[in-house]
């Protein structure tokens, strides 16, 4: 197989790029045409091949219920197999039909969610599955319409739900999909500002005749031969017509946007105990991030502020009432998405007032045996774990 060194390539490919526009190269007959029909029908038959006998066995595959599926699909978003695995069995346990999900309680469903982050998805799985008993008399839509309408579920999430439950020729293109993609035509920008194109990628490649096994084929080809750091080519099925292997640059691809510093939040978190040894948590308003979970309250350090004027400071604000700040109990470092946080964890005591929900939706006092019953974020969680640590010492 020809290959040119990773070295010569920086003037092969990249050097173009600094004076070639995306258009102008998707308007590039050859580039335009770099999928001719007799390699598309390669692609689909090496595929599928490679997945008869390397594809992996997971649990939802061997289902055709869509809410099965669904559920997967959605947990699956920016989450490994691994991780989910016990998830979703617990999951289908609890919620095993769309209708016993729509009639839970938030807290349940969050709770059930606790620990795999995103907590939208659980929220929108929740909202939804009420939507589908209200519209759809409890089924799963088979149509790409309806199913992009319900909340959480956008085009590829549909793709996929459809294609593995209904065997629809639906294309996908999660983050893996476009993954492959990119590296299989060595596209020269990153997939962010070729999203149209590689959808018409997607669907070009898909094989009508056996979506479902194309689809999940595509998937585990990314998740476990296609990866993002080492790309393992020399098994590949489609390293015969795989540009950035042939050019020796598949771990240069796909080419990334260049990302902003992640910002940085210094929180002040305060656990505050009561006289009868109760503490106080709150649950988060509906709207944004972690939205209806429970938490020690708390907020950001202001520029010059010390932590412990925050805490007092927030608490007086949020929950109207007076504390002591007392000792730090931990430092917890936590990153989301798109920033990271200190949480800057003191023990406070309650002195005066009746707290109120102010700036949350609702506070409660609580035991440390009672806490379990409430969903947390996981740097909250590491806390509850902290504070048994300390009490169990405190008795022993
Ligand atoms: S040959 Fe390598 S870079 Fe190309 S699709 Fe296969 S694993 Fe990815």
């Amino acid at each position: 197989m020809p290959r040119t060194p990773p070295s010569a390539l920086k003037t092969a490919v990249v050097k173009p790029l600094q004076t070639q526009s995306l258009q102008t190269f998707l308007d590039r007959a050859d580039d335009r045409d770099r999928l001719p029909g007799s390699v598309i029908a390669s692609l689909r038959q090496t595929l599928l091949s490679w997945y008869g006998q390397f594809g992996r066995d997971l649990p939802w595959r061997q289902s055709r219920d869509p809410y099965v599926i669904w559920v997967s699909e959605i947990m699956l978003q920016q989450t490994q197999v691994k991780t989910v695995l016990p998830y979703y069995h617990r999951w289908l346990t609890l919620f095993p039909t769309i209708a016993a999900l729509a009639i839970a309680e938030q807290q349940q469903v969050l709770k059930a969610w606790e620990g795999l982050g995103y907590y939208a998805r659980a929220r929108n799985l929740h909202r939804a599955a009420q939507a589908l008993m209200l519209n759809h008399d409890g089924i799963f839509p088979d149509h790409l319409t309806a199913v992009m309408q319900l909340p959480g579920i956008g085009r590829t999430t549909a793709g996929g739900i459809l294609s593995a439950a209904f065997n629809q020729p639906t294309a996908i293109l999660d983050g893996n999909v476009k993954r492959v993609l990119a590296r299989l035509i060595a596209l020269p920008v990153s997939p962010k500002r070729a999203i149209a194109d590689l959808w018409q990628l997607s669907e070009a490649l898909l094989d009508e005749r056996q979506p479902r096994d194309f689809n999940q084929a595509i998937m585990d080809l990314g998740a476990t031969v296609c990866t993002p750091h080492q790309p393992l080519c020399l098994s590949c099925p489609w390293k015969e017509h795989c540009r950035a292997y042939n050019q020796g640059i598949q771990t240069e691809l796909p080419m990334s946007e260049t990302r902003p510093p992640v910002p940085h939040k210094n929180i002040g978190v305060a656990v505050i105990s009561n006289d009868q040894g109760h503490i106080l948590i709150d649950r988060r308003r509906q709207e944004g991030l972690l939205g209806g979970l429970w938490e020690f309250p708390g907020g950001k350090v202001e520029p010059g502020e010390t932590v412990e004027a925050c805490i007092q400071r927030e608490i007086r604000e949020e929950l109207g009432i007076e504390i002591a700040v007392g000792d730090r109990l931990i430092i917890v470092d936590h990153a989301y998405s798109h920033f990271r946080v200190t949480l800057n964890v003191h023990h406070c005591q309650h002195l005066s007032g009746e707290p109120q929900a102010i700036e949350c939706d609702e506070v409660r006092w609580v035991t440390l045996t009672d806490i379990d019953q409430y969903p947390f974020p996981k740097a909250n969680v590491q806390i509850i774990e902290t504070l048994r640590e300390k009490s169990i010492k405190a008795k022993g």
